[in-house]
């Protein structure tokens, strides 16, 4: 069996955001050289996510109301959370809705998905530098 491990590095300029890793993972995946296995990618912060679902503009609108009505940033003395000097509260409780990793598939040497899945960093506490983990097992 083979093992591949890479932790991808991200800096945003926002508190919040989302990006398409699909190609850095897809890259990771042609460096390893496994053709049939499983991929897993995760957020190493608890302020951040990692997510599957459609590169289309509008729904990530969507998923940044939505997100914004379940755990508004203001006001931050409303989160039990900021007490310890914090302010990130809400980015908490976006990432456990958003969750932390996915696992795709490797078949033939590629990430095996369903029609328009594409693999995203979500950032919700940004500002400074974070990792997303991407360990690949197979041979
Ligand atoms: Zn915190």
């Amino acid at each position: 069996m083979k093992s591949y491990r890479k932790e991808l590095w991200f800096n945003t300029s926002g508190r919040r955001s989302f990006i398409n890793i699909t190609s850095q993972v897809s890259e990771c995946l042609r460096e390893s050289g496994i053709e049939e296995g499983f991929v897993l990618v995760n957020a190493m912060h608890i302020t951040a996510s990692v997510f599957i679902n459609d590169d289309e503009s509008g729904l990530h609108n969507d998923y940044e109301k939505w997100l914004e009505k379940l755990a508004p940033h203001e006001p931050v003395s409303q989160y039990r959370h900021n007490l310890t000097g914090e302010d990130n509260g809400d980015a908490h409780l976006k990432r456990q809705v958003m969750g932390r990793e996915v696992v795709v598939a490797i078949t033939d040497g590629r990430l095996d998905f369903g029609p328009w899945e594409q693999i995203f960093y979500g950032e919700f506490d940004g500002g400074r530098r974070k990792r997303v983990l991407v360990k690949i097992i197979g041979e």
